[in-house]
C-alpha cells in the first residue's frame, strides 16, 4: 500500500492515521514534539523542522504529504515540496497562516468579513480604532489558535495596555461582529475538482475555545445553501485538495467568514458520528487521489469538547446512551488542552 505523511502529530494527526489505516495506507507522521498520533501511525519521525536530513528521509518514505499542523517553516515546506507532492497546496497554508493575507484573500473573492486593518504600532491601533470603531479585537495576524493572541477592546483607554500585550507583534485589529450565531462548513474537495460539503454546524465557543458543535445547525435553507457555495467557492479558487474548515459568522447581513482552516476541523468532528465518510477518510480520500466519499449526514449530532478536566466525567459518558467518547492518549489534564471529545446522537 502507499504510505500518507503527516506533517503534525496531535488529535489531528492521530484520528487522520485511524481514517487513513482503514482504507488500507500507512502514515508516517513527523512531529517535533509529543505526538499523540505516534500511538496509531505506522511511523513516527520525532525530529524538528530544520533537520533537513529527517526532513528528506521522511519525504523519501512517503507518496503524498499532508498537514495538520498549519504552522510548519517556509523552509521546511520548500524542501518538501521539492522531493513530493503535498496537499493541500502551498498557496492556501500560507494564505490562512496570516489573517491579513486570509481577509484580503477572501474580500478579493467577493466575500464578506470584519471591518479590518492591519497594526504595526500602537499609533496604528489608534488610527484603527477610530476608523472601525469599538469594540474591536486585535489579534496577531499569525500562530493563533484557540482564542490565544488575542485581546477585546471596549473603549479606547484600554487601547495602550492592549499594544503592549502583543509584544511588538504584527497585529489586525478586527471590528466586532455582533453575531446572531457562528456556524461552520467542513468543506472537502478532490484532485479532480469535485467539491462536496458537510451540512454546516453551530459551534459555541468558551474562553475562546471551541465547546460544542450542533447540527443541524439554526439556518434558513437560503443560509444554509450560501454557506456551502461560499465555501465552495473558496476551495475552488485555492485549486485545493483535501478538507477545509471555514468559520462563519452569522448576521443580519448574511454570512461574514472568520477565518480558514486548511485541515480538518475540530468542529467537523461530529461527522465521525453523524455521517457514512466522516471528515478524517474524506480529507484522505482526496490528498491519496481517491474520489470523495459519501458525507450526507444522517444523524442529529451534539460534539463537546472534553477539556481539561472535563476528561474526569470519562466514566459516567462511557455508559451514556447514543454517545461516543474520543480520547487522544494525552496522558494528564491541564486546562484549556483538548483531551477527547464525545459526539452525542440526538435524533437518529
Ligand atoms: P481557532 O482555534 O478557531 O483557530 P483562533 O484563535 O484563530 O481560533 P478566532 O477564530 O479568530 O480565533 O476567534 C475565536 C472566537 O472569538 C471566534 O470563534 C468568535 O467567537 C470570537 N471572535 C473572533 N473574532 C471576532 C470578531 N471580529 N467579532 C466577534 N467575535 C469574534
Ligand atoms: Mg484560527
Ligand atoms: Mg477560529
Amino acid at each position: 500500500g502507499s504510505t500518507i505523511g503527516i506533517l503534525g502529530g496531535g488529535q489531528l494527526g492521530r484520528m487522520l492515521s485511524v481514517a487513513a489505516s482503514r482504507l488500507g495506507y500507512r502514515c508516517h507522521i513527523y512531529e517535533p514534539g509529543a505526538a499523540p498520533a505516534g500511538d496509531v501511525a505506522y511511523k513516527v519521525t520525532t525530529a524538528p523542522y530544520e533537520d533537513e536530513a529527517s526532513l528528506r528521509a521522511f519525504a523519501a518514505s512517503v507518496d503524498v504529504i499532508t498537514y495538520e499542523f498549519e504552522n510548519v517553516p517556509t523552509s521546511a515546506l520548500d524542501l518538501l515540496e521539492s522531493l513530493k507532492p503535498i496537499r493541500p497546496n502551498r498557496r492556501a497554508l500560507a494564505i490562512s497562516q496570516d489573517r491579513i493575507s486570509e481577509k484580503s484573500f477572501l474580500n478579493d473573492l467577493g466575500l464578506q468579513t470584519a471591518p479590518w486593518a492591519a497594526v504595526n504600532s500602537e499609533a496604528d491601533l489608534k488610527a484603527a480604532a477610530d476608523s472601525l470603531g469599538l469594540p474591536a479585537i486585535l489579534k496577531t495576524t499569525r500562530l493563533g489558535y484557540d482564542g490565544k493572541g488575542q485581546v477585546k477592546l471596549d473603549d479606547a483607554a484600554a487601547i495602550p495596555a492592549a499594544w503592549a500585550a502583543m509584544n511588538g507583534a504584527a497585529c489586525i485589529l478586527e471590528g466586532f461582529v455582533a453575531f446572531d450565531r457562528e456556524v461552520s462548513v467542513i468543506a472537502a474537495r478532490s484532485l479532480d475538482g469535485s467539491v462536496a460539503c458537510f451540512d454546516p454546524g453551530e459551534n459555541v465557543h468558551r474562553d475562546g475555545i471551541l465547546r460544542t458543535t450542533t447540527v443541524p445547525a439554526h439556518l434558513t435553507p437560503a443560509q444554509r445553501s450560501d454557506a456551502i457555495l461560499l465555501a465552495a467557492r473558496i476551495l475552488n479558487a485555492l485549486d485545493y485538495v483535501g478538507v477545509m474548515g471555514v468559520e462563519l459568522f452569522v448576521t443580519p447581513r448574511g454570512l461574514l467568514v472568520n477565518e480558514i482552516a486548511p485541515r480538518v476541523h475540530n468542529s467537523g468532528h461530529w461527522t465521525q458520528a453523524g455521517c457514512t465518510v466522516d471528515q478524517f477518510e474524506q480529507h484522505i480520500r482526496a490528498v491519496a487521489g481517491l474520489p470523495l466519499g459519501d458525507g450526507n449526514r444522517y444523524a442529529d449530532v451534539v460534539m463537546e469538547n472534553l477539556i481539561g478536566d472535563d476528561v474526569l466525567r470519562v466514566p459516567e459518558l462511557l455508559k451514556a446512551r447514543d454517545t461516543a467518547v474520543h480520547l487522544y492518549g494525552k496522558g494528564a489534564p491541564r486546562p484549556g488542552r483538548k483531551m477527547g471529545h464525545v459526539n452525542r446522537i440526538t435524533r437518529g
